[in-house]
């Protein structure tokens, strides 16, 4: 699976609406302090149905909205989408699909898979099932290059359960024993 774009509206600092193109290959975003580039990185982790306000730099969810500035009053909400390339061999048939997350202030998050209401559980499931998502261990925030290496046994282990793409049937293997 591959992002093959990503648009932003009213996340963080990105309060225009932004859209970019990542192509094929490495993709390096680079900027002075303060641009916004873990900004970016935290836009694809939060549409991948990232919960946790702190690992988004955050005390609640409606800090991703953005916030204002002394020039520009706040935005009311904040939307990112992404647009997924699911290649031959990837789980499910090959094509695109564009995942959404919106939350609007107050309210909490809504998603959308190509343009259509779904739950939170059905993008988690998405992800997992392509052995990626918020908490893919592709996506290396900063800092966290060191948490990995000081990590214990048992949190590297599912590190590399994530990255082997096996977390997906726990979470599926979970759920039916819930049932
Ligand atoms: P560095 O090179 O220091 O790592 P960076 O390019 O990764 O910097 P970010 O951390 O992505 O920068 O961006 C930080 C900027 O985003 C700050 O200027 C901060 O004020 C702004 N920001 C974060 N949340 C919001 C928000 N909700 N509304 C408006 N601006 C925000
Ligand atoms: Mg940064």
């Amino acid at each position: 699976m591959r992002i093959r774009r990503l648009k932003l509206s009213g996340f963080k600092s990105f309060v225009e609406a932004s859209e970019l193109r990542i192509e094929p290959g490495l993709t390096g975003v680079v900027g002075p302090n303060g641009c916004g580039k873990s900004n970016l990185l935290e836009a694809i982790r939060w549409v991948m149905g990232e919960g946790s306000p702190k690992s988004l730099r955050g005390g609640g969810m409606d800090d991703v909205i953005f916030a204002g500035t002394a020039t520009r009053p706040q935005r009311d909400f904040a939307e990112v989408s992404i647009l997924l390339e699911r290649q031959h061999g990837d789980e499910g048939q090959a094509g695109e699909s564009e995942v959404t997350r919106r939350i609007e202030r107050g309210t909490g998050s809504a998603y959308r898979i190509d343009g259509r209401d779904v739950r939170a559980k059905d993008v988690s499931l998405l992800f997992a099932d392509a052995a990626t998502g918020a908490h893919s261990p592709a996506l290396v925030s900063q800092g966290k290059v060191g948490s990995i290496i000081a990590a214990k046994p048992t949190e590297r282990r599912l590190l590399l359960e994530e990255a082997a793409g096996i977390s997906g049937l726990h979470a599926r293997r979970k759920d039916a024993e819930q049932k």
